[in-house]
């Protein structure tokens, strides 16, 4: 594999988080991990052993909005922390990661500008509905004022040296587009050459389906068995007339390596504009137009989103996790997983066998 994200949840509640990453860059040339950089202490310690892994921290805005959202009193203050104690022991590949919404939209650019003042890198996402985020409310209210902070925000980028940063801001011309419910600017190959696991073992496309779309699980068959198998078949055409448009990073970055002439050709031409002294505008989206001189309803576009008010939300348990649920409540798996990982950590460091009980 060229590149893994490793996300939760929170990974760092994880306390073999390590030993996960050892064997993942026995397969994988690169690895990022997405958290809200809460444990400072196990992100650092960490990467001492791995110090060419990626960290993004997500954090919603400026300190307050970022609280607010998070539900965290010290949430900003504890991921700045992180961050910068990253700086210092010289990591390379560290930065924010920021979900816009309607409440911390304005403090896009802000944040943006903070994370370029530490040298670091900014990701950007928008809300999205599935099975996973266990969650199909999400919307964007107010369009027009979230995309012209990303508008704001692409000009920004567009304005650097940097060549990465220019084709962030052809991702971020995509939110735009995502945000108005539109088709997707580039196909979407997940479940062909990505893939999603999860802890159960349940291999899938993505975690942007509405319901939990299994190819396999590894915890009952090989790689080989479960990626050639019909069910991985059967997933792979409902990928191929999937309508939900998701404009996530991890279905995004490998679409524009694949189909780089699209990006490319949206690059040059508004580097050379940007150059010029002219900006790019995110009227060069019909849609946003279309809605501008209400041709368009926010009903419209709001139909046209993934949010369905009425939705069941499927608890994403296949049937191989709700087999190993029987009769045991979540936590009960979790608290024995502890005392595992208790016992396996203090097995490794004196290199004996501990009876536990
Ligand atoms: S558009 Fe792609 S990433 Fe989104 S749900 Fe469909 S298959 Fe998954």
């Amino acid at each position: 594999m060229y590149f893994t994200n490793i996300t939760g949840g929170e990974p760092f509640i994880r306390t073999d988080l390590k030993e996960i990453v050892r064997e993942l860059y026995k397969l994988s040339d690169r690895i990022v991990i997405s958290t809200n950089g809460f444990f400072t202490d196990r992100i650092l310690d960490l990467c001492k052993e791995f110090p060419q892994i990626g960290i993004r921290i997500s954090i919603e805005g400026l300190e307050k909005t970022n609280n607010e959202i998070r539900g965290l009193n010290d949430g900003y203050q504890r991921g700045y922390t992180t961050l910068k104690k990253l700086r210092e022991m010289g990591m390379k590949d560290v930065g924010f990661g920021m979900t816009v919404q309607d409440k911390n939209a304005p403090d896009l650019v802000p944040l943006y500008n903070i994370s370029n003042e530490m040298g670091m890198e900014f990701a950007t996402a928008s809300l999205h509905n599935s099975f996973y985020f266990v969650e199909s409310k999400n919307i964007i209210h107010d369009r027009p004022m979230v995309a012209k902070n990303f508008e704001d925000l692409v000009n920004e980028l567009l304005k650097s040296n940097s060549p990465k940063k220019w084709f962030r801001a052809y991702f971020n011309h995509g939110l735009i587009n995502y945000i108005y419910g539109q088709k997707r600017l580039l196909p979407c190959d997940m479940s062909f050459d990505t893939f999603f696991i999860d802890p159960y073992g349940d291999v899938m496309p993505c975690n942007g389906t509405k319901d939990k779309e299994v190819m396999g699980n590894l915890n009952r068959q090989t790689w080989d068995e479960l990626w050639n198998s019909p069910e991985a078949e059967v997933v792979r055409k409902k990928v191929r007339c999937c309508n939900r448009n998701c404009w996530m990073i991890g279905s995004v970055s490998p679409a524009m390596h694949k189909y780089i002439c699209t990006p490319l050709l949206w690059v040059a031409k508004h580097k050379v504009k940007s150059l010029l002294g002219m900006k790019y505008s995110m009227f060069e989206n019909p849609i946003c137009c279309d809605y501008r001189d209400g041709k368009v309803s926010k009903a419209d576009l709001d139909k046209l989103s993934t949010c369905d008010l009425n939705a069941e939300i499927n608890d994403g348990l296949s049937d191989d996790s709700k087999e190993a649920l029987k009769g045991k409540r979540g936590e009960d798996i979790v608290n024995a997983d502890v005392v595992e990982q208790g016992y396996e950590a203090t097995k490794a460091e004196t290199n004996c066998d501990i009876d536990i009980n």
